[in-house]
């Protein structure tokens, strides 16, 4: 099946580096989704240069959602005019992972311009709806095109997988719920934010419902088992304290873990 005019998709094959697909919407504006790992934005750039499009020429840069792979090269945007969106949700809780997420990224005082929520999405003459779906990230989004029947859906569903849950902000039941809400969609491509592109409703419907609850379940359980190894490192670290300085740690010392380069 033939993916709508205007709409591109730079799918990540190599296998050998974690990076994120990106997608070009080219109509009356142009919209980038995930451009990538910063190192990487040079295939990018390549895929765009075949359309006799440059970075300067987008008009809108948007993040499914905060993990570097996807959010690392909106460094080649920070003197052009676009402007950076993301979910609110996902920006104060990067705020309060990482006070400075941005620095380490290479992009002082990262701020997108729009914090989105949930609901419509006008660019130009093209209609979006910006669907919160939490589970692989607390302010994940996806982007439903409903004229092209197009979805963007970031970490949340691949073709035949799952985003993961066990990183930081991740959540099992949540993630169940949000691929619950997207399955009722009428898509007739899905755009994951990692390997394969799914065409034909058939297909995407196929996807939806081979998407196994057990696959589910194996997240919860792992994020289960990371939560009790992080529970019995805690304890042997705070044992270690208590003998080191003779008093208990105080309560709520305990750091947020941090974000790494190799989330998907
Ligand atoms: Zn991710």
């Amino acid at each position: 099946m033939k993916i709508p005019e205007g709409l591109h998709a730079f799918v990540w094959r190599d296998p050998t580096a974690n990076n994120a697909n990106t997608y070009l919407i080219s109509g009356s504006e142009k919209v980038l989704i995930d451009p990538g790992h910063n190192h990487l934005f040079g295939n990018v750039k390549d895929h765009l240069s075949k359309l006799s499009i440059t970075p300067q020429d987008i008009d809108l840069v948007i993040l499914t959602h905060g993990h570097p792979d996807h959010v690392e090269a909106v460094r080649a945007f920070v003197n052009s005019r676009a402007l950076i969106a993301l979910h609110e949700t996902e920006m104060d809780f990067i705020k309060t992972l990482a006070p400075h997420y941005g620095a380490a990224m290479g992009i002082k005082d990262f701020q997108p311009q729009i914090l989105l929520r949930e609901g419509a999405l006008l660019l130009g003459d093209m209609k979006f709806q910006v669907i919160h779906a939490p589970g692989h990230s607390p302010g994940s989004i996806c982007l439903y095109w409903p004229q092209e029947k197009a979805l963007f859906t970031g970490d949340v569903i691949f073709y035949q997988g799952i985003g993961r849950t066990d990183l930081p902000g991740g959540d099992g039941q949540a993630l169940k719920e949000s691929i619950r809400r997207l399955s009722e969609l009428d898509v007739e491509h899905l755009l994951p934010g990692h390997g394969e592109t799914v065409s034909g409703g058939a297909l995407v419907k196929k996807n939806f419902s081979e998407v196994p609850t057990s696959l589910v379940s194996v997240y919860l359980s792992r994020e289960r088992r990371a939560w009790s190894e992080e529970q019995t490192a805690r304890s042997k670290m705070e044992s270690r304290r208590l003998t080191a300085d003779g008093r208990p740690p105080k309560e709520g010392q305990r750091k947020m873990p941090q974000a790494t380069t190799e989330l998907i």
